[in-house]
C-alpha cells in the first residue's frame, strides 16, 4: 500500500482541487476500486464539500481535558484563580467558574484547591467520520472552532484510513493534507511514501513552499512540487523551478489558471471529471501520470 500526501505551505493554493482531481483520475486507472481517501485538513475539511460523499459513520473526538469546579464543594477561597496561568478561572456572581475555551487542561488548579472541589473532564472537541465517495471511501474529521489537538485528530483520521486500506487490500491512500508546517502537517506527512507540494507563484507561496519542503525533508519523505496558476506570474514560476532544481527537488508540473476549477468546485465535482478538456484538467492528468510513475518507481525521473 502506498500513501501519497498532497500538501501546501499556505492555504488557498488549490491543494484540495488537486486531490479531488487525483481521486477521480486514480479511480479511472490502475488504482480503480483500490484507492482510499483521507482528508487530513481537519480545521477546514473541504474534500467533503468537493466530492459530496454519503456519510456512513460519525464519532465524537475527545482531544483533551478541562477543569470543572463543583460549586457544592467550593469554599470560594480564590486559590484556583491565582494559580491558573491561562486566566481560565474567574469569579462571577460570587462563584468561581472555568472558561472551557481558555482552560489548557494543565490541572494545576486541581492540585491547588484545598477543598478538592475541582476535577478534570474529557472534552469532545470534534468528530471523526467515514463516508462513501464516488471515488472510494473517505475518512475525514472536523475540529470544532477554537479547539486544539488537530495533530492528534489527523493521526486518528490517517490511522482509520490506513487500517481500512489494509483490511480491504487497497493500494493507494490519497491524503489531502493541511496547509502550513505545524503538528497537523507532521502528522499528515508521517508514514507517507511521497509528498506533492502545491504552490503558486507569489512571494508568500514561494516563502511558505520552502518551509514546507524543509518539514517534509526533515521526515525523510520524498517530495515533488507542482505550481498552480503558473501562467499568472511566469517569472515567479520560473523562480520556483530554479529554486527546486538548486535544492534537488523535482518541480513536476504546472497548472494554468482556469476558471473551470472554481466551476467544478461549485458543481461538487473534480475538475477532471467536470470538464476533462479544460486546460487545468489536461495539466492535472499529465501531472497525475508523472506522480504515479514516481509512486510506483521512486527512483524514476518522469518527463516534465
Ligand atoms: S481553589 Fe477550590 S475552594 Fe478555592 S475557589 Fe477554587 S474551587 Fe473553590
Ligand atoms: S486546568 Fe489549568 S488551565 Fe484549566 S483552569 Fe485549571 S489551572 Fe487553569
Amino acid at each position: 500500500m502506498k500513501q501519497l500526501v498532497i500538501l501546501s505551505g499556505k492555504g488557498g493554493t488549490g491543494k484540495t482541487s488537486v486531490t479531488a482531481a487525483f481521486a477521480h483520475l486514480a479511480s479511472q486507472g490502475p488504482f480503480a476500486d483500490r484507492i482510499l481517501l483521507a482528508d487530513a485538513d481537519v480545521d477546514a475539511a473541504n474534500l467533503e464539500l468537493v466530492l459530496q460523499p454519503r456519510r456512513l459513520d460519525t464519532r465524537p473526538f475527545s482531544g483533551g481535558q478541562v477543569a470543572v469546579i463543583d460549586a457544592d464543594i467550593c469554599m470560594t477561597c480564590g486559590d484556583c484563580e491565582s494559580v491558573c496561568r491561562f486566566d481560565a478561572i474567574a469569579e462571577m456572581d460570587g462563584r468561581f467558574v472555568v472558561d472551557p475555551i481558555a482552560c489548557d487542561g494543565c490541572a494545576a488548579c486541581v492540585y491547588q484547591c484545598p477543598a478538592e472541589g475541582i476535577h478534570m473532564e474529557e472534552q469532545t472537541v470534534g468528530e471523526v467520520a467515514v463516508s462513501e465517495s464516488r471515488y472510494g471511501p473517505l475518512h475525514h474529521a472536523h475540529l470544532y472552532p477554537g479547539q486544539e489537538n488537530s495533530g492528534k485528530l489527523v493521526t486518528q483520521v490517517k490511522e482509520r484510513a490506513r487500517q481500512q486500506a489494509l483490511d480491504e487490500s487497497r493500494q493507494l491512500v490519497l491524503v489531502d493534507g493541511p496547509p502550513g508546517i505545524g503538528c497537523p502537517v507532521i502528522a499528515a506527512v508521517s508514514g507517507a511514501d511521497l509528498a506533492l507540494l502545491v504552490t503558486e507563484p507569489t512571494v508568500s507561496g514561494i516563502h511558505d513552499l520552502r518551509r514546507a519542503l524543509q518539514t517534509v525533508q526533515h521526515f525523510g519523505v520524498p517530495a515533488l512540487v507542482c505550481i498552480n496558476k503558473a501562467d499568472v506570474y511566469p517569472k515567479g514560476a520560473q523562480d520556483i523551478e530554479a529554486d527546486c532544481l538548486a535544492n534537488g527537488i523535482n518541480a513536476i508540473g504546472q497548472i494554468p489558471f482556469d476558471l473551470s476549477i472554481a466551476s467544478a468546485m461549485v458543481a461538487g465535482e473534480a475538475v477532471t471529471a467536470y470538464r476533462p478538456d479544460a486546460p487545468a484538467s489536461l495539466a492535472l492528468t499529465a501531472l497525475w501520470e508523472r506522480v504515479v510513475t514516481c509512486l510506483i518507481a521512486p527512483d524514476a525521473t518522469p518527463d516534465t
